[in-house]
């Protein structure tokens, strides 16, 4: 049976419990144990996919085709943990549930009540994972502060499973902030009694506190901490910042944080160090030998957390060409006038992530004619295939107006469309082409050099498709149809004959890339944009 870790957060939100979660996975697998991970969100959405990403930050896509809160990709990229729709668990969902159930007459002659049916649909949806997923522990994230409405459920829930399982079964984990007054000179340990003081409330007790912290805690402060928040000393963990999410692991371990939940959780693993981790994630994140300049032209580059996983992935290409790549975020709507110079004078890639709706679109449509004029890797994900599509037809082909369906219903060219099966789609929940689906490379391809396989898998997150009505105009004038999903003869990769690096794919890459396995086409547009020469 699997054991547990129950993570909450206290004080703030945005102490990176998602990155400290992730980071305890990948501490406890270097150990040798399985492990998976569970977030719990306490929106009323059933799912983040129709939040606006200003809202809610990149959307994550799983290979089952969920889509989930942007934390299950910091899981995927730390540990080998297969995550699947289960593993994000929203109030949306739960109560979804109790509701269809309550309809349906199965709790006949009962009243429905938060407590026990809601938190009884919680525990059974956390059971049902580490039970399906056969682990050693499950590590389950509940969202939010302690102190919010929204997660009493949630926290009810694992307090009822904790005691349902037993001392050694389960360890809760109070992520908190020390803040740091600078007039006092000191650290702050007020907020954290308080917010232990809140969940001790409600029947949790911490076992572990990770304190966030921008300076070294002394050993008063741990006394302090340890005595007031009734957790042993060596439970208090400095959580110091650091300069790469990546070595947050490496900085638990050496807090010891592995040895001390084997042993509340009483199981016994050799100790491996991360000899691989270390060696190439961070020695080539912290002293690389080369640098490149690669700029990503989307439309929420103000918010950090918008386009995460393509942000990630181009550091991972870095990590595997030993370079530091330097992103440089642009929002196509200043590139929809004058000089394109200003903007991406230096840039030795270009990337145009997914995304939806038509502001911005022609400033994305102008920096795809500019990468594909002055020979500079392009790298198109999702709607950067879209827009790449559209540019090449207007530019190349000469079909005046292209355009997908999604930006002009009437264009005489939709060179982007919508399949059948998508226009009859009404509601506009998980109803997008999502998940992982296979495709087919031609050998004479830059995938296909990337890949160096045939058959691939990869996930998507889209409605509109390439119209292949457009493929023998654009086959003659120089378009190599790279990636073909066969069984509903889909386009899912385009590439230029003449030009150095221009790939675009219908699906994301850029959920599957971690910084020790790269994503093929990431680390060969990095390698590529190395190659170029500019002068910023
Ligand atoms: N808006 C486009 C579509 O729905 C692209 C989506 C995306 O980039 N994820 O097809």
């Amino acid at each position: 049976m699997s054991k547990f870790i129950f993570i909450t957060g206290g004080v703030v939100s945005s102490l990176g419990k998602g990155i400290a979660a992730a980071s305890i996975g990948k501490l406890l697998e270097a150990r040798g144990l399985k492990t998976t991970i569970i977030k719990c969100d306490p929106y009323l959405n059933v799912d983040p996919g129709t939040m606006n990403p200003f809202q809610h930050g990149e959307v994550y896509v799983t290979d089952d085709g969920a889509e989930t809160d942007l934390d299950l990709g910091h899981y995927e990229r730390f540990t080998n943990a297969h995550i699947t729709k289960d593993c994000n668990i929203t109030t949306g969902k739960v109560y979804y549930t109790v509701i269809t159930k309550e309809r349906r007459g199965d709790y006949l002659g009962k009243t429905v009540q938060i407590i026990p049916h809601i938190t009884d649909e919680i525990k059974r949806c956390i059971k049902k994972v580490s039970h399906e997923k056969d682990v050693d522990v499950t590590i389950v994230e509940i969202g939010g502060t302690v102190g919010d409405i929204e997660s009493l459920p949630f926290l009810e829930a694992i307090r009822q499973l904790r005691w349902e399982l037993g001392e050694s079964y389960a360890v809760n984990v109070h992520v908190t902030l020390l803040p740091y007054i600078k007039s006092a000179g000191e650290q702050k340990t007020k907020p954290t009694q308080h917010s232990v003081g809140r969940l001790r409330e409600i029947g949790i007790a911490p076992d572990i506190l990770l304190c966030r912290t921008e300076k070294h805690i002394s050993k008063e402060q741990r006394d302090k901490l340890a005595l007031f928040c009734n957790v042993d000393r060596e439970a208090v963990i400095e959580a110091g910042d650091v300069k790469h999410i990546y070595e947050v692991p490496l900085s638990f371990k050496k807090e010891s944080l592995d040895d001390l939940i084997l042993k509340k959780l009483n199981l016994k693993r050799e100790d491996r160090d991360m000899k691989e981790w270390k060696g190439l994630v961070i020695k080539r994140l912290k002293t690389p030998q080369r640098e490149v300049k690669i700029s990503v032209v989307g439309k929420y580059m103000a918010l950090q957390d918008a386009y995460k996983s393509i942000y990630e992935a181009l550091i991972h290409g870095g990590i595997a060409n030993d370079a530091r790549v330097h992103i440089a975020k642009i929002d196509s709507e200043d590139l929809e006038k004058g000089n394109l110079e200003k903007y991406l004078q230096g840039a030795q890639g270009i990337l145009i992530p997914g995304g939806f709706g038509d502001r911005g679109i022609e400033g994305k449509i102008r920096a795809v004619q500019y990468a594909r004029e002055n020979k500079i890797p392009f790298f198109g994900i999702c709607l950067g295939m879209q827009v790449a599509s559209i540019e090449f037809a207007r530019n190349v082909c000469g079909l005046s107006g292209a355009n997908s369906t999604e930006f002009d219903k009437d264009t005489p060219n939709p060179v982007v469309s919508l399949l059948e099966e998508q226009k009859h789609v009404k509601n506009l929940g998980a109803s997008m082409r999502l998940g992982a689906y296979p495709c087919k490379l031609i050998k004479q391809s830059k995938s296909f050099q990337a890949y160096r396989k045939e058959n691939i898998s990869e996930r998507h997150r889209h409605r509109y498709e390439f119209n292949n009505k457009y493929k023998k105009s654009f086959e003659a004038k120089g378009m190599i149809f790279a990636g073909i999903n066969s069984s509903q003869d889909l386009v899912e990769i385009i590439e230029l004959k003449d030009h150095p690096w221009f790939v675009a794919c219908q699906f994301h890459p850029e959920f599957k890339s971690k910084p020790d396995q790269v994503h093929p086409l990431f680390r060969d547009f990095v390698k590529a944009s190395l190659d170029v020469k500019r002068i910023s």
